[in-house]
Formats: structure tokens, C-alpha cells, sequence
């Protein structure tokens, strides 16, 4: 089953008060970029960055960034993918937010987590409005060594 978040995203005030959740758990925390990944990442981790006073960074399905990029391939339950920043989006030692609308498996984060490492970035969180705990993102992520925080969860 889809889980739609458009629905939260057209009310104006969950859409609010998702991001105000956020901005609540993150504001005084060092950190220094949010990463978030296509394509509904993006409408949550701008409007965070915005809100915390932080640059964005958009991790992209492969072939979709403009300029240099690094990338990380990585496996889905059939085929694989691979997933690209920009070279110069995350320096050495940035501590970086990453940020996504919804873990399932946790793939796409824990790789989208991988490439940040592989530029010497930091992982602060991972940061979800949705888990789905069934399906063990949480559970692949901390074993990576990663925090993960979710607005909610769904069985
Ligand atoms: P994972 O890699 O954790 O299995 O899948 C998570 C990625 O796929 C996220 O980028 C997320 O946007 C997307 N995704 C997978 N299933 C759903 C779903 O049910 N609802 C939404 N909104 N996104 C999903």
C-alpha cells in the first residue's frame, strides 16, 4: 500500500504543523546542511531548511543534477538504483541532516546516508515524517550507526 502524503501536504495545517514538529526538534542542534532526497524529500526538507536557516542539498535519481556529481548505487528488492549529489554539496566534517518523507526499507536513506560519508560528511539524523516499521528502516539504519527520528508511524 502507497502511502499518499500529498493529503497532509494540501492541509495547510498539518502541512504547518509537520514542519513546525520538525523545526521544534531540530532548532539548536549543530548542524549545517539538510540533505534530502527526491522527490517528496524535497518538499519537506526545503521548507526545514528554510525554517532553521540552513542551506539544502538535493540528493537526485541518477542523470537529474546539472553539475558534477558523486554517486551511490545501491540495491532495491528487484534491480538496483543509484542515487547522485553535486561534488561540492557537502564538505568534510559537515554535519548534515538528512531528510526524506517516508522510511520503508530504509534503501534509499541508507544509501543517500553512504554518499554523504563517502564526502566526509556527518550524519546528525535521519528524519522522517512516516516509518513504516514493519518493513525495518529504522532497524537497517541504527544498525548503520544512524539516529532516526519519525513524525509517525504506520503499520
Ligand atoms: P525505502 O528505500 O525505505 O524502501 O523506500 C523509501 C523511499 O521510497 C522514500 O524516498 C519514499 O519517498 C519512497 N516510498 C516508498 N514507499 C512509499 C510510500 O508508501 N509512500 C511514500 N510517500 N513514499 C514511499
Amino acid at each position: 500500500m502507497f502511502r499518499d502524503i500529498t493529503t497532509l501536504l494540501k492541509d495547510p495545517v498539518g502541512f504547518r504543523v509537520t514542519i513546525n514538529e520538525l523545526v521544534k526538534r531540530y532548532t539548536g542542534v549543530k548542524i549545517d546542511r539538510v540533505a534530502a532526497i527526491e522527490a517528496r524529500g524535497f518538499i519537506i526538507g526545503s521548507a526545514l531548511a528554510y525554517q532553521l536557516g540552513l542551506g539544502f542539498v538535493p540528493i537526485r535519481k541518477q542523470g537529474k543534477l546539472p553539475a558534477e556529481t558523486v554517486g551511490h548505487d545501491y540495491e532495491l528488492e528487484y534491480g538496483a538504483d543509484r542515487i547522485e549529489m553535486h561534488v561540492d554539496a557537502v564538505s568534510k566534517g559537515e554535519r548534515v541532516l538528512l531528510v526524506d518523507d517516508l522510511t520503508a526499507t530504509g534503501g534509499t536513506a541508507g544509501a543517500a546516508c553512504k554518499l554523504i560519508e563517502s564526502m566526509g560528511g556527518k550524519i546528525v539524523e535521519c528524519c522522517f515524517v512516516i516509518d513504516l516499521p514493519d518493513l525495518g528502516g529504522r532497524a537497517r539504519l541504527e544498525k548503520q550507526g544512524h539516529k532516526v527520528f519519525a513524525l509517525c508511524e504506520f503499520e
